[in-house]
Formats: structure tokens, sequence, C-alpha cells
């Protein structure tokens, strides 16, 4: 188990470091900030939607080191993906990050993100790791207001 960590720990590392798809998005259709005032996470992250499908994502913002890799992660993963599937992978994700810790997770559905999933044993990084995946749902339901935390 404590070779999965280490490899848990580099992904996270990895993506804190080196944000994947960072900075503006042009051909975004759809966008959302998030805010996370109880660490000081915010973000913008930006979809380009067409026929259902999400061509690219971006995000922008800054954020402690769970909720960057988060973020980054996220937009890994719903690039390619129906609407249906972001909100489907939305959903696993949020039930993995607030399931007990001694719960069976099913990692394999999970894919990368699953690096994530140690937060569900430290409450207040919950809402680090999540931060993007709120900030997900309310941009494919194109809603105007900021999703907060708290
Ligand atoms: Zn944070």
């Amino acid at each position: 188990m404590s070779d999965l960590r280490d490899l848990y720990q580099e992904v996270i590392l990895d993506h804190t470091k080196r944000p994947r798809n960072f900075g503006s998005l042009g051909s975004a259709t759809h966008r959302a900030t998030g805010r996370n005032p109880l660490c000081g996470d915010q973000l913008v992250l930006m979809l380009d939607i067409k026929d259902g499908v999400v061509r690219d994502a971006h995000f922008a913002g800054k954020g402690c080191a769970i909720s960057t890799a988060s973020a980054s992660l996220l937009t890994e993963a719903v690039k390619g993906k129906t609407t249906a599937e972001a909100h489907a992978l939305f959903e696993l994700f949020h039930d993995a990050v607030t399931a007990p810790a001694d719960a069976v997770l099913d990692l394999d559905s999970l894919g990368k993100l699953a690096a994530l999933a140690g937060v569900r044993e430290f409450p207040m990084r919950v809402k680090c790791a999540s931060l993007a995946w709120h900030t997900l749902e309310a941009a494919l339901a194109g809603a105007s207001a900021p999703v907060s935390t708290e």
C-alpha cells in the first residue's frame, strides 16, 4: 500500500509543479469560478463544449497544491468526454473523496484521479480537492453565480 501512496504523491506533486491546461481558453463556451475561502483557493474553469462533447478544458487561478493538482487532473480527465460522462465523473470523484476513510473505492474507474482519494482522511483538504469539480458542475450547468465551498 505504501508504494501506491508514493505513486499517488508523485502524481499530485507532478500536477502541482506542472499544471496541465493552465491559462485562458479563447474558445471557451462555458466557464465558472470557484472559491474555497477556508484555504484561499480560487479558480476559473473554462470549457469548450460542442455537440455535447468537452473538446477542451482549461483552468486559471491560484490555490494550494491539492486544489491545483485536482484542477489539473480534472481538465485532463474531462477532455473528450460527453457532458454526461463529465457529470458522472464528478459524482464518482465526489463519492470517493467523501467516502469513509476505510471504504473500499473503485480505483480503476477513477484512473489518475485516484491519487486524490487519500484526501478523504483529511476533511479540510476535501474542499480543496472538490473545488474544481463543483466548479465543473457549475460550468456544465451554465451557472453564472460563483461557486463557494462555504
Ligand atoms: Zn486548498
